[in-house]
């Protein structure tokens, strides 16, 4: 195993003990009571766009400030993810020690699918761990994949597409892709360790392929409702012949940002 991975299984381990300690199985995992058994406070404000997060010490004691815009609650997936990120600056030792000791984590805290800061990026994993246990998630992604699949495990466990997508990759049985779309342009890509191809047919531009669902909407404002077949080498630059191969796009529209989410698999 890398540092990395080492890294990764122990924030995994810590969150799974956290999330199902005294043998709690209930779902979705209640990061609210989390926060509470260990004596945290909380509370949900709308700090427009100053952070999505921040894990305050102040007199000895620990607070959470959860930016809710105004108007999402606990039940939202992107402010329980926030709300589990928090924790996990709370849980991770280095992380609370340095706080206990008057330092800075860089906070306040800002989500992005792709983190660059290793604090943040150990407290996104921390939140992922803590939000879909190890210990359930696994059993959970068995058998064949589809949207549908994915949108229940969203369901089951509390949590965005885009977050549940990435943990499926960590353990689920068949190879998928997620690949973000704004106005056209592709913001990131996300592929199983075990994806067969990893280039997209894209130029320096980073202009999402037009011929796939997401090229489609941004092209001809075409909207797919359900998972379509397209053609493999629409989306991807490969040696291999791709000629006649399909490959699953279900695309998710978010048009109120001018985003698309598009989760790709093979059979
Ligand atoms: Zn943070």
């Amino acid at each position: 195993m890398t540092q990395n991975e080492w890294r990764k299984r122990e924030l995994e381990d810590l969150a799974d003990f956290i999330a199902t300690e005294n043998g709690n199985d209930s779902l979705p995992v209640n990061v609210a009571a989390i926060a509470e058994e260990n004596g945290i406070t909380y509370c949900l404000g709308d700090y427009q766009n100053y952070f999505d997060g921040m894990l305050e010490y102040e007199d000895s004691h620990f607070h959470i400030y959860i930016n809710n815009r105004g108007r999402y609650n606990l039940n939202t997936p992107r402010i329980r993810f926030s709300f589990a990120h928090e924790l996990g600056h709370y849980f991770i030792d280095e992380h609370r020690l340095a706080l206990e000791s008057g330092k800075s984590l860089h906070h306040p805290s800002k989500y992005c699918m792709i983190q660059r800061n290793p604090i943040e990026k150990d407290a996104d994993y921390f939140a992922s761990c803590l939000l879909m246990p190890r210990s359930l998630f696994v059993d959970d992604c068995k058998g064949e994949f589809s949207f549908r699949k994915l949108d229940d495990l969203c369901k089951r466990y509390g949590t965005s597409i885009p977050a549940t997508a990435s943990r499926y990759m960590d353990y689920g049985s068949m190879p998928i892709a997620i690949v973000s779309v704004n106005s056209g342009i592709i913001q990131y890509k996300l592929f199983s360790n075990d994806f067969p191809y990893k280039s997209l047919k894209t130029d320096y531009t980073n202009k999402v392929p037009l011929l796939t669902c997401a090229g489609d909407f941004f092209e001809n404002d075409v909207v797919c409702d359900d998972t379509e077949e397209v053609d493999a080498n629409e989306w991807f630059l490969t040696n291999y012949d791709l000629r006649g191969v399909k490959i699953h796009e279900h695309c998710v529209y978010q048009k109120q940002y001018g985003q698309t989410l598009s989760i790709l698999w093979f059979d």
